[in-house]
């Protein structure tokens, strides 16, 4: 078959030109196409395309296939990926991004950080400014780490969802629910009706999800565990809270609540108040045995694995392997900035096989399909938000990262998932688009007013410096 050249082409050549009815189709609108990528669709074949277009209308893929899919299709823009790879954006399940503000902080001593140090410094320093300015900041460092999505459980979680949206990746954003006077709530469980407006206030938007965050079972009773599951249900969004994280969290809820004492199992307990449900992320779960994760799978309890937080506040680790061989939904997370450090999800895989081996010296662990799959479409799973994100399919949202395959050490590149797990860095990811929209290119953040954002974080943090340093931690 002639190839067709464009009509006005193949006059200026002198060709006798003609277009067939039946091929002479129009090109199909898009807004973005990316061509000649290394296509790691994490589908449910773990389809890879080595030469591989995607098409983008709007905030959808609408076609991915072979090189060439891009001539049926009449893109405003096209990338040129030269041959790097085009994954999902990743997931990070877990996090208080917010707490940016006070990295670093308290880092010489292990004992007590939380309350001697960081509760003084969160009820002088927490501030609807603070929590936004931070907020943005850390979610400009997840856009171009390749994070597309972050759960996040904290305070004033309006300006959360406001940063997270200015910056422009997804956010499902939980406004924390405890027992005692914080920031943005002076009486016990004031941020329940918070919640409730907040969830009011954003729902429907396309980037964020707002969720319910009862803090921990320790610190929410099961009355108002229970009032936060039927508010969760009547809103239709999601829950997410801690779960089996300090190893005397049992002890506490017996302590604090009478009527748990009832009970044999902490996980009994919880599901007594129906808070069990496909509706929670649970964080952390450092411990849970066969009964446990059985019980979380017949709920279909999403889980957030986050290793190297667990590993440097002494938690231990979590059976996230256990876990995800139950077929629960696994994704990774980092925790907060305070104790989770770096925000990239691409340190977090190569760390969770390094763990996994400690923890099971005996057996294989994971394999790097796996990984990169808790890294995307299994955090999907556990947010049960897998119908539209954590894997390049048709319909879904366009949530896309490149990654530089020609960096020193992305070569050689003989697997693409091993090189992903255990050769990638955060910094080999050039390009993030969500929902279609390129936030991200070159390190650098495309969305926000980056001079403006740096003044008022140097203020922010000039703040912090000083009070913190009247602590004597
Ligand atoms: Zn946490």
């Amino acid at each position: 078959m002639t190839p067709l050249l464009p009509l006005a082409l193949c006059a200026a050549l002198g060709l006798a030109c003609y277009a067939p009815a039946t091929l002479a189709a129009a090109p199909k609108p898009a807004t973005l196409a990316i061509v000649h990528a290394k296509v790691v669709t994490m589908d449910k074949s773990l389809h890879v395309h080595d030469d591989g277009t995607i098409i983008i209308d709007g905030g959808n893929i609408v076609a991915i296939g072979p090189a060439g899919l891009e001539k049926a299709y009449a893109a405003a823009q096209t990338i040129d990926a030269g041959g790097n790879i085009a994954m999902p954006g990743m997931i990070n399940t877990h996090n208080h991004i917010a707490m940016m503000a006070f990295r670093g902080l308290g880092e010489y001593r292990s004992d007590d950080r939380l309350r001697k140090f960081f509760f003084p410094l969160e009820s002088r320093m927490l501030s609807r400014h603070l929590i936004n300015v931070a907020s943005r900041q850390a979610a400009m460092e997840l856009a171009v780490n390749g994070v597309t999505t972050v759960a996040d459980m904290y305070y004033h979680e309006d300006e959360v969802a406001k940063a997270v949206r200015d910056v422009g990746i997804r956010g499902v954003l939980g406004e924390t629910v405890m027992n005692f006077p914080v920031v943005d709530a002076p009486e016990p469980y004031g941020g329940f009706q918070y919640a409730i407006d907040f969830v009011k206030q954003f729902k429907g938007d396309p980037l964020i999800t707002p969720a319910f965050a009862p803090h921990a079972p320790y610190s929410v009773s099961p009355q108002m565990l229970a009032k936060v599951q039927q508010a969760a249900e009547q809103y239709d969004v999601p829950v997410l809270m801690h779960v089996a994280e300090p190893p005397d969290e049992w002890e506490r809820v017996k302590t604090k609540f009478p009527e748990a004492a009832h009970f044999d199992n902490e996980l009994d307990y919880l599901d007594s108040t129906g808070i069990l449900s496909p509706r929670l992320l649970a964080a952390h779960v450092l411990r849970a045995d066969a009964r446990d994760i059985a019980l979380f799978k017949a709920r279909d309890v999403g889980i957030a694995h986050n290793p190297k937080a667990n590993t440097k506040g002494h938690g231990g680790l979590s059976p996230a392997l256990e876990m995800m061989h139950a077929g629960l939904g696994v994704g990774l997370g980092t925790d907060g900035p305070l104790s989770g450090n770096q925000m990239d999800i691409v340190s977090v895989m190569g760390y969770a096989k390094r763990v996994a081996n400690i923890r099971h010296p005996e057996t294989t662990t994971y394999k790097p399909p796996e990984l990169v799959a808790m890294a995307t479409i299994g955090g999907a799973r556990a947010l049960k938000m897998d119908d539209r994100i954590g894997s390049l399919e048709v319909g879904k949202a366009a949530d896309v990262i490149l990654l530089d395959t020609h960096s020193l050490n992305m070569q050689p590149l003989y697997d693409v998932y091993a090189a992903i797990v255990y050769q990638a860095n955060a910094r080999d990811i050039y390009t993030t688009i969500v929902n279609g929209r390129v936030v991200a290119r070159d390190g650098k953040v495309l969305t926000v007013d980056l001079d403006k954002q740096r003044q008022a974080w140097d203020q922010v943090t000039h703040e912090v410096a000083e009070f913190a340093r009247t602590l004597n931690y």
